[in-house]
């Protein structure tokens, strides 16, 4: 089921937007850097590849179609720059999905200069409708995903899924609901999902074939086992660990900015620790046929 919105003036958010150039400039890399990873977008035009940009935030292009999960391309608080900018990415981006509404996955500096300068839809969850609203987003760009009803998108078939929000310690989070997602995508013949942030749930488990799993092997989601679990139980072709190696960490905040990447690895089977990558920021993967 698809949800368009009906159509909002655009607010004249210029004292923000004046801020988010800002921030673009402050935080763009080195400027080589960006043409290769805009250009190596823009060339990809055959079968699925992506680009881990930071966090949760994967670029994943199949074919003709680019789709971008929780991107945080000009957060200021990032340790190191995003391979790419929002801006530079503009013109390009076809879908931006949103998991839930968490800075750090909703992000207000990119997700304003997107709503600015592209043209992009953007999915997300009924509990981030004010934020969008906020970010200057228009509701005819705006689709609302809700948990175990299936979307098509632009032409990509979607399973949203159900993501239950940990903490601390790795329990459930005070503040969780029954609005977040995580996403299966369709594409390319290929299912690729992005459960979130999320405690391990059977929704996860129940899955019917998985090709790329991104996982966050962090205190607040899967920590080490149920990450295991997960991929036991799914068997992935590719496995990607996520929201790690992004934020700068420090005692207090170590329970969502550092992964168990490495702890995760070592447990894994021969076979899975073949499938399973430690990507490089802006370093591009094709996903064989
Ligand atoms: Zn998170």
């Amino acid at each position: 089921m698809i949800k368009f919105g009906r159509t909002m003036p655009v607010h004249a958010m210029l004292a923000i937007l004046g801020l988010a150039a800002t921030s673009v400039n402050a935080l763009a890399a080195d400027a080589s850097e960006n043409e290769s990873v805009l250009d190596e977008i823009r060339q990809h035009c055959d079968g699925i590849a992506i680009w881990w940009t930071g966090h949760n935030g994967w670029l994943i292009k199949s074919d003709g179609l680019l789709l971008g999960t929780d991107l945080v391309l000009d957060d200021r608080g990032r340790e190191s720059a995003s391979p790419i900018s929002a801006a530079e990415l503009a013109d390009e981006l076809d879908i931006s999905f949103i998991t839930h509404g968490h800075g750090d996955h909703f992000n207000a500096p990119t997700s304003r200069v997107l709503a600015e300068k592209s043209k992009c839809l953007f999915v997300l969850p009924q509990n981030c409708l004010e934020k969008a609203r906020d970010f200057g987003i228009p509701e005819d760009r705006i689709v609302v995903a809700r948990p175990r009803q299936p979307i098509e998108v632009r032409g990509i078939k979607v399973d949203a899924l159900r993501a239950i929000h940990g903490n601390r310690k790795g329990a459930v989070y005070w503040e969780a609901n029954f609005d977040d997602c995580g996403y299966v995508f369709h594409l390319g013949g290929k299912s690729i999902m992005q459960p979130g942030d999320s405690v391990l749930l059977e929704d996860h488990l129940f899955v019917k074939h998985v090709d790329v799993l991104f996982i966050s092997p962090t205190e607040h989601n899967m920590q080490i086992d149920d990450s295991i679990t997960l991929i036991n139980e799914l068997e992935p072709k590719y496995i990607f660990p996520q929201h790690r190696d992004t934020y700068t960490v420090t005692p207090s905040n170590r329970f969502w900015t550092s992964a168990y990447t490495y702890d995760v690895q070592r447990r894994l089977s021969k076979d899975l620790q073949n499938r399973y990558h430690i990507v490089d920021m802006g370093r591009r993967f094709g996903i064989a046929p």
